[in-house]
């Protein structure tokens, strides 16, 4: 933790940290978000997601061979986008009215991982594992990656290893995919870990390893066990280009559902989408792909637990990834599990400190009772990280936003990304419903 004096300094610059480390849910509009003829060169360009689509193509048929229930969309994972009247119907009994319309993007009906890992996630390892291939000669691009599926190759990946420290989704997901194309693969775990997510990777023939300590610990170990061995490769959620790249193709992906369903985005009609924000990485890298789509007329918010702000914390001080919540008496404690994050993503943040439009954040208790509202207005489960952008619409709403940036509210488009909850078991669903009731209950 920093010294007091440290700390005041960071406060004195920015007020609004105050009340972060006071824990009260807050939000921030980014001072530094650029116009598109601002932008700075970043890393990645749109030749890069667009090269990300064209490997998720080239896979599309060894996801028809390797996991049946994807061959009825030819091999492409995609969620659908909902339009939620019975929700915004609610929400507009409780708070100020959403202008204009209220989608759910349903990541977590993503099939397989059941959540946005899915994108990042799966891309990371489908990436090596082409890269694998097409070095030892045993592939061209132009071949069916049905070939994926062979002994041949499940053979020649055994050689190799792949490590990932997760207690949550990312484990699950890069788990299944590895487990599924050969690799030896471990995910190493903090003691907090749930039973169920260990047993399922197990299942799965993934290797899980326990460590005592909390999930940093477990993270840094896992780093250094598997950067020891030259047959084996880590999947850094916290400086992960590839992750990015994955999620990026989400942005294009749901381009297309918006021009499917008719709906513009153009400088009269804004379009607003509200993220889940962990480590950065699914936020960014979907705000990024957005970007490239639609420049200035996209709006992206992301939003933290009050316990973890970690992109939040980040961005307000300018020391991105050097600082964590941690550093400044927060204690990075939620239930939200995809959202459990100190520290951010090094490459993430950089990106997304330009492009953001603000950040707020919520309290645990608030993520349960959407989750209630979510599941009884539209029949929808989600994890309770995946709940906190439905209030996106009314929370930017409190601040001069749409006013300072000359928005027409009334054409807006507001897509709330849902992030995950396929995965989770009945039992689990029905003790976060039980507990979302309550809270429900008693505020009411
Ligand atoms: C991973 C995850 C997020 C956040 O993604 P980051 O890349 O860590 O920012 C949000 N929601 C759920 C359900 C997740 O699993």
């Amino acid at each position: 933790m920093y010294s007091k004096n440290k700390i005041d300094s960071f406060i004195k610059e920015s007020p609004i940290l105050k009340e972060i480390i006071d824990l009260s849910p807050v939000i921030w509009l980014n001072p530094n978000r650029k116009i598109k003829s601002e932008m700075p060169a970043f890393p990645i360009k749109k030749k890069d997601m667009d090269a990300a689509a064209e490997l998720w193509e080239r896979f599309a048929p060894f996801f028809v061979n390797a996991f049946p229930q994807t061959a009825k969309t030819n091999g492409i994972l995609e969620s659908p986008l909902k339009e939620l009247e019975n929700m915004k119907a609610l929400l507009n009994q409780e708070s100020a009215k959403i202008q204009g319309r209220f989608f759910l993007k349903c990541d977590n009906a993503l099939p397989i991982a059941g959540s946005i890992k899915a994108r990042g996630g799966f891309f990371e390892v489908l990436h090596y594992a082409e890269d694998l291939a097409l070095n030892a000669g045993i592939l061209k691009k132009s071949d069916s990656y049905a070939a994926f599926t062979t002994d041949k190759f499940k053979q020649f990946f055994s050689k190799y290893k792949i490590g990932v420290g997760s207690t949550g989704n990312l484990g699950l997901s890069i788990g299944i995919i590895s487990a599924k194309l050969g690799f030896q693969v471990t995910v190493y775990v903090s003691g907090d870990a749930k039973k169920w997510k260990k047993d399922l990777l197990r299942a799965n023939g993934v290797e899980v390893i326990e460590f005592a300590g909390d999930f940093s610990e477990a993270i840094l170990a896992g780093r250094q066990k598997t950067n020891a061995d030259p047959m084996a490769y880590f999947v850094d959620d916290e400086n992960s280009h590839e992750l990015f790249l994955g999620y990026t193709v989400g942005a294009l992906r749901l381009a297309k559902q918006l021009e499917e369903a008719n709906i513009r985005v153009d400088a009269d009609n804004p379009l607003f989408v509200y993220s889940p924000c962990g480590v950065g990485g699914s936020p960014g890298g979907t705000a990024f792909g957005l970007k490239q789509i639609y420049g200035d007329n996209v709006h992206c918010f992301f939003v933290e637990p009050t316990h973890s702000p970690a992109v939040l914390v980040g961005l307000v001080t300018g020391e991105m990834s050097n600082i964590s919540v941690q550093d400044i008496g927060i204690d990075n404690i939620t239930e939200a599990d995809g959202l459990a994050v100190g520290r951010p993503s090094n490459f993430a943040t950089n990106v997304s400190g330009h492009l953001v439009s603000g950040i707020y954040t919520i309290e645990d208790d608030r993520l349960f009772t959407l989750l209630v509202k979510l599941m009884d207005t539209e029949q929808i489960f989600l994890e309770p990280s995946a709940t906190a952008g439905l209030i996106g619409p009314q929370t930017v709403a409190t601040t001069d936003y749409a006013t300072k940036n000359n928005l027409n509210m009334e054409n807006a488009t507001h897509v709330v990304w849902a992030t995950g909850g396929d995965l989770v078991p009945d039992f689990e669903r029905k003790e976060f419903y039980e507990r979302g009731k309550n809270e429900f209950v008693s505020i009411n």
